[in-house]
């Protein structure tokens, strides 16, 4: 049995405006994930755990989020809009019963905020109750999904995830995971997954290995996160990374790896990972993101050089490549700008005034500090350039005399379709301008970039591994074949959110 607690009541008809949403999220929603995994199997506390692996990992969605547990008979879940801690209290968590759980955060970008898409997403089979948790994006979704609903299958979600429950509940497989590797050998794309079944727990990874899986240990019990900040937390001891193209069985206490999808083209680790998305105390792949990003900023410094007085980095996102470039030019590092933690990510915003409204928010600059100096000032990227013609303007208002922007990846180019959230082509601003226009745009002295050159240098030299760059270089791995036609969706919308009418 699964006691999904989200609620989904219908509503028909549509406004034009609540149609109009509907349609933008059709054609947003598919390609806008990012999102966190996490799983425990076998320990007492197994949601209290889960709970605190997704609070580690909230910085990988903070749209909606959940827990899915199972007794080894049942799965209790329970997802919801909005951060973890806001939605977990103990009662909840005390619902939650057994020793086993997986959890996931998520946030997407378009569309509107919907608890259908929340995860994880639970199905009864009749091979009992199965729950999944993925992080990345299916480029064949959109077709599967128009296949599966041509049989008569019904998507209650316009996630791509759901494709994969559907595939493994029609699998003619017998077991579980035989069922599972037949699902996941037919999807393309970008996943780490972890499924709960009844008394057991699946992780897999695509054979790319674009989005990152880490297996742990916590007083006997397996888990599961997709960054090794989640097992810090949880004062698990890190095992290892699932492989690309591995899958991993846990049941009564075993591991078992499955070896199912052949690595025909290699790895291609997401080195998005590294330059923002994942926290810099995790580790990838073995090696931590603060060092890597640290790292970059010393080629970017040894590409890029400038006279200056001080490295001012954009808090947090260029903390690290910006102490790496001040250790290699020797000039002082200073946090002149200073970040309210208590805003959200300004690319959250959906609309273009609040975002820059955001960043002034977000941003103050330390007069004292800046008066009469000459600043190099480092983020990681640029996406639409709106935060950096605010914080350079903020500069030069608080008196700096230069203000010389280096970045610490290259120009970005292209969307990701394999689970990174980005805008479209049209509004990164590197796509369409160059990089002269970029500095004029922003109103810096100066604007250099880490070439790409540099950077799968850095990548092979510290990483020792293939790397996904798509959305600096253009070229995607795995090919996109995005059928721009919106999937067919059964047209509801979800309003358990909203009061009800008096
Ligand atoms: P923008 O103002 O649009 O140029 O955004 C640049 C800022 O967004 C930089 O400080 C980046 O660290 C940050 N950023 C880059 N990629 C993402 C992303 N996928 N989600 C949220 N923020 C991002």
């Amino acid at each position: 049995m699964t006691d999904c607690d989200a609620e989904i009541r219908f509503k028909l008809p549509l406004s034009p405006e609540e149609e109009s949403a509907l349609a933008q999220e059709r054609e947003d929603d598919h390609f806008h994930d990012e999102c966190g995994v996490f799983g425990i199997h076998g320990h007492e506390e197994a949601a209290h755990i889960t709970y605190l692996g997704l609070y580690a990992l909230q910085h990988r969605g903070q749209e909606s989020c959940g827990i899915v547990a199972s007794n080894g008979r049942e799965h209790t879940a329970h997802r919801a809009m909005g951060l973890v801690a806001d939605t977990f209290g103990s009662k909840t968590l005390s619902r939650l019963k057994g020793r086993h759980a997986i959890g996931h955060v998520r946030y997407s970008t378009a569309g509107e905020s919907l608890l259908r898409n929340a995860q994880p997403i639970c199905a009864n089979t009749d091979g009992g109750p199965v729950a999944i948790a993925h992080n990345g994006n299916l480029v064949n979704a959109v077709a599967i999904r128009r296949e599966l609903e041509g049989r008569g299958a019904i998507f209650g979600s316009t996630s791509d995830s759901e494709a994969i429950l559907h595939l493994l509940a029609r699998s003619r497989e017998q077991s579980i995971e035989d069922r599972f590797i037949d699902a996941i050998s037919r999807v393309k794309g970008a996943f780490s997954l972890v499924l709960l079944t009844d008394d057991g727990m699946i992780a897999a990874r695509d054979p790319s290995g674009f989005r990152p899986l880490s297996l742990g240990r916590l007083d006997g019990a397996w888990v599961v996160a997709s960054e090794t900040c989640a097992l810090d937390l949880i004062g698990a001891k890190f095992e290892r990374d699932v492989d690309p193209g591995e899958v991993v069985v846990i049941r009564r206490g075993r591991l078992r790896s499955l070896r199912p999808m052949a690595r025909v083209e290699g790895e291609r680790f997401c080195i998005f990972e590294y330059i923002y998305f994942a926290r810099p105390d995790s580790n990838l792949m073995n090696h931590n993101v603060y060092a890597f990003r640290k790292e970059l900023g010393r080629t970017l410094a040894r590409e890029s050089p400038i006279a200056a007085d001080m490295v001012v980095p954009v808090l947090d996102s260029g903390t690290a490549a910006a102490l790496g470039y001040a250790e290699e030019e020797g000039i002082p590092y200073e946090t002149a700008l200073i970040r309210n933690h208590y805003v959200r990510r300004t690319f959250i915003e959906p609309a273009q005034s609040i975002r820059n409204f955001g960043v002034k928010v977000k941003h103050n600059a330390i007069r004292s500090f800046l008066e009469g100096k000459r600043i190099v000032l480092v983020d990681d990227s640029i996406v639409r350039g709106t935060t950096l013609v605010k914080i350079v303007a903020m500069l030069r208002s608080a008196g700096a005399r230069e203000v010389h922007v280096r970045i610490s990846s290259p120009p970005s180019i292209g969307p990701c379709h394999y689970g990174i959230d980005t805008p479209t082509q049209e509004e990164l601003i590197a796509s369409n301008h160059s990089r002269e226009q970029i500095q004029e745009i922003i109103g810096a002295d100066s604007l250099s970039y880490l070439s790409l050159t540099g950077l799968r240098r850095s990548a092979e030299h510290e990483l020792k591994r293939g790397i996904c760059d798509g959305c600096f270089s253009g070229e995607y791995p795995i090919p996109v074949d995005i059928d721009r036609e919106a999937p067919q969706l059964s047209l509801f919308r979800a309003i358990e959110d909203e009061p009800e009418p008096s």
